[in-house]
């Protein structure tokens, strides 16, 4: 039996997509046999990929001026290879801290350079989106994560500056609308809106591929693959090729924008029933809501246990919030259907007459 898993990631993919998958998994395209198998020289792969990047500048509206490139070490890797591709002018870098993964990441950029807090919402534990901030003149980058997973917050707008910015979208790609060409720098890992975990996107202005600092590795150099065609040695085939099929699964829908009006319809079904409920609540200001990640509690810590159970054993899984934050979190990605959300919701409205 399928379950509706509001995991944060990895989490679910399209139904279609996996079905997909498995009918090729075999013997891919007559080739006699598997994307996990076969050469990333081979012209199947080449092919694989080429599509892949094509149908990501095509669904992003990518302007031309901008590179695709795949790499590894997931997200977390790119927390480092931000500074070491960019801190070549000033070597300054401002950081807004809206969460977990953004204090990774500046953390670890002060390795490398004058690495500044530009504004945090630590103060109320991540539960806003910080708007005044303090951004240097001369930096070489903002750094943002557009998108917080863990707290359920995401920039509705950019913070107005004329740096170039940086910003982490994992947990937020493809699931609305997104213009390229005010950002720097825009990587994501696969795992939570596209493809099992194995492959990172970045998107890259040409002019901000460099040589990167001296100490840069030549696998974290965006250059090095950006010159190769993301061939520079051997990429991850199989989620590659999996992102490509939801890709084309996306474009069937009607592209970002159809995804984004299921998006908004979906999370707006279950933020209304929270806010009209007075016995779960979110405490993120509605103004910085995400789409994606959706935190919850109940009155108190021993009926959020029962609700993680009880969902469980109905086939709504992985409901349990993060570790830094407690209670639930709904993740409800481009894969989640309609359907999983009105059980959810339909779950909670029982859970609350009951335990009332
Ligand atoms: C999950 C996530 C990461 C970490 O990704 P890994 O691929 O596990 O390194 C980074 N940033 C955001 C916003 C995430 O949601």
């Amino acid at each position: 039996m399928r379950v509706y898993n509001f995991s944060a990631g990895p989490s679910m993919l399209p139904m279609e997509v996996l079905q997909e998958a498995q009918r090729d998994f075999i013997d891919y395209n007559g080739s006699g046999m598997s994307v996990c198998e076969m050469s990333h020289r081979s012209k199947y792969y080449d092919e694989i990929n080429n599509e892949c990047i094509a149908l990501f500048k095509e669904l992003m509206n990518i302007p031309d001026n901008y590179s695709v490139i795949f790499v590894q070490g997931g997200g977390s890797t790119q927390f480092e290879a931000v500074p070491l591709n960019l801190l070549t002018g000033s070597g300054k870098a401002d950081y807004v801290v809206t969460g977990n993964f953004a204090k990774k990441a500046y953390k670890e950029a002060i390795k490398y350079g004058d690495v500044a807090v530009a504004g945090s919402s630590e103060d109320k534990k991540f539960t806003y989106i910080p708007k005044d901030l303090k951004i240097r003149e001369d930096i070489d980058y903002l750094y943002i994560c557009q998108n917080n997973t863990i707290f359920g917050t995401r920039f509705a707008e950019l913070p107005k500056t004329s740096a170039n910015i940086v910003s982490d979208i994992s947990s937020n790609i493809l699931s609305e609308k997104i213009d390229v060409s005010k950002y720097g720098v825009l990587f994501a890992g696969a795992q939570k809106n596209l493809a099992p975990a194995g492959v990172t996107i970045v998107i890259a202005r040409n002019d901000l591929i460099g040589e990167g600092m001296s100490i840069c590795p030549t696998m974290l150099k965006w250059k090095t693959q950006a010159e190769n065609n993301s061939l520079y040695n051997t990429p991850p085939c199989f989620p590659i090729y999996m992102a490509m099929l939801t890709l084309r699964y996306l474009k069937k829908l009607g592209g970002v924008t159809e995804m984004q009006k299921i998006n908004e319809y979906k999370s707006g079904l279950l933020y209304d029933f929270i806010d009209n409920s007075d016995f779960f609540s979110n405490g993120v200001a509605k103004e910085d809501r995400s789409l994606m990640n959706v935190p919850f509690v109940t009155p108190n810590a021993d009926l959020d246990a029962k609700f993680i159970k009880e969902a469980s054993a109905d086939g709504l899984v992985s409901l349990k919030g993060h570790r830094l934050v407690g209670g639930m979190r709904a993740s409800i990605y481009n894969a989640m259907p309609v359907d999983g959300v009105k059980k959810l919701i339909e779950f909670m409205k029982k859970f609350e007459i009951a335990n009332k």
